[in-house]
């Protein structure tokens, strides 16, 4: 569907623009402002890790260079660096870019799986009794993981399930080969050259030999999925070969994965969240990662335990945010501070819920009390472009038209739900498109 055919572009838009702006104005004083100005509640982002995708400048690809050109370029780079060149023309031999990356790295997904689809997946049966089993085959290695790096087994097991299904699925690229086809020709070569000298650094210390060092599409290693400059940072040798293998040894998978937890603040003994509800009348405009709490004052804010009784989480003087979903109409979380150590290993909330949940699932727990709005798929991405081009049109500006619902989005729908007396979830949502298709 073409998003231009709905392009909003009537004379009375601009009516409504007026209107708008004459009911934000009214709304000045409303919560979205003092939620944005409770500064003292908000705690600093963790110092380390580096984020995973780290920016390395690079000298720019020159432009329409055939992948032998550019492999030659590189190579000079590369022994610049310090790789050996015969390690590099080894880890090189018979490389040819992969059309198939190309189309992965450049591909615009038009539907997104609904974040309840995306838990099912997760937490599937199958999932949460290997997952029981690996915990009692691995219970010596894991006790001392856990010693040592003060991080839930659960959780580790959780993380693993989700990154490799246990170590079954690592992904069968070779990693050179698809870092390669990504630095002559993906959307950000400058990341790819990078990830692929750290790769070359691997191979040359000898942790793993060429042909096992396999992968996502996108560089992602082993039963952890590391990108390689993760894995310089944080792989560990676990146990005792001097290798630090996360490929075949899910010792070493598992304690690494614990010790990029721990280097992200992760705090031992203490939860990642817990589903709560919402009084009736709750500000859902409350309800944003970037506001961030005490868990006592979100309970005399109406928030209750996901049965409506009293909240129950331990209040180690932590940050809590709320989460919703899938919406005000779904299920809501209370997240703490290794909800966010979780989303350093991966910028997703609905990874993060599910690795929280499975851990529980694991201990027989976790199970969601609220049902999720399955009647309200998620809009899609020719929605989210239109969506955003119509908040922009209505004078709420989405700070871009990119399909992308992140944060300045989410205010402006935030700003026009208040403006509208709707709940102010900040979700988009279908009957918000259809409520915008109507100025
Ligand atoms: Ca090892």
């Amino acid at each position: 569907m073409s998003n231009k055919s709905h392009r909003p572009g009537t004379p009375s838009r601009h009516l409504a623009t007026a209107a708008l702006a004459l009911l934000l104005a009214a709304c000045a004083d409303t919560p979205i402002q003092q939620a944005h100005a409770e500064s003292p509640a908000r705690t600093p982002e963790p110092t380390t890790p580096p984020p995973l995708a780290t920016p390395v400048v690079q000298p720019p690809v020159a432009e329409n260079q055939t992948f032998a050109q550019w492999k030659q370029e590189f190579r000079q780079r590369a022994l610049a660096a310090g790789i050996d060149q015969t390690l590099f023309d080894r880890a090189f031999a018979g490389v040819e870019p992969n059309p198939g990356i190309l189309r992965a790295d450049s591909s615009q997904p038009e539907f997104t799986r609904p974040v309840w689809e995306y838990l099912d997946g997760a937490l599937s049966s199958t999932r949460i009794a290997r997952a029981q089993r690996l915990l009692q085959e691995h219970a010596a290695t894991l006790a001392e993981i856990e010693q040592r790096y003060g991080v839930d087994r659960h959780i580790l097991v959780a993380i693993w399930g989700l990154e490799s299904n246990f170590g079954s699925n690592m992904g069968d690229n070779y990693v050179i080969r698809a870092l390669a086809t990504l630095a002559h020709q993906g959307r950000r070569p400058d990341f790819a050259h990078a990830q692929l000298l750290a790769a070359l650094e691997i191979l040359q210390r000898g942790d793993i030999s060429p042909e096992g060092m396999l992968g996502s599409w996108a560089g992602a290693m082993g039963q952890t999925q590391f990108i390689p400059t993760t894995y310089n940072s944080y792989a560990v040798d676990f146990d005792g070969d001097r290798k630090r293998d996360i490929w075949n040894s899910s010792a070493d998978a598992l304690a690494s994965a614990a010790n990029y937890l721990r280097v992200s603040n992760w705090q031992s003994e203490q939860p990642w969240g817990a589903e709560v509800s919402l009084a009736g009348d709750f500000d859902y405009a409350l309800a944003d990662m970037s506001i961030r709490k005490p868990i006592a004052e979100w309970a005399t804010l109406g928030v209750r335990n996901a049965r409506g009784g009293p909240l129950q989480l331990a209040d180690g003087g932590q940050a809590a945010s709320l989460l919703l979903p899938a919406g005000y109409q779904g299920p809501a979380f209370l997240v703490l501070n290794n909800f966010r150590s979780i989303l350093r290993y991966n910028n997703s909330t609905s990874y993060a819920l599910a690795i929280g949940l499975l851990a529980e699932r694991i201990q027989g727990k976790g199970e969601v009390v609220a049902s999720w709005p399955t009647d309200d798929q998620p809009l899609a991405r020719s929605e989210r472009l239109e969506l955003q081009e119509r908040l922009k049109a209505v004078g709420f500006d989405p700070g871009g038209v990119d399909g992308i619902i992140g944060a300045n989005t989410r205010q402006a729908l935030r700003n026009f739900q208040i403006a509208l007396g709707l709940p102010a979830d900040g979700y988009p949502s279908k009957p918000l498109l259809e409520k915008l298709r109507s100025f």
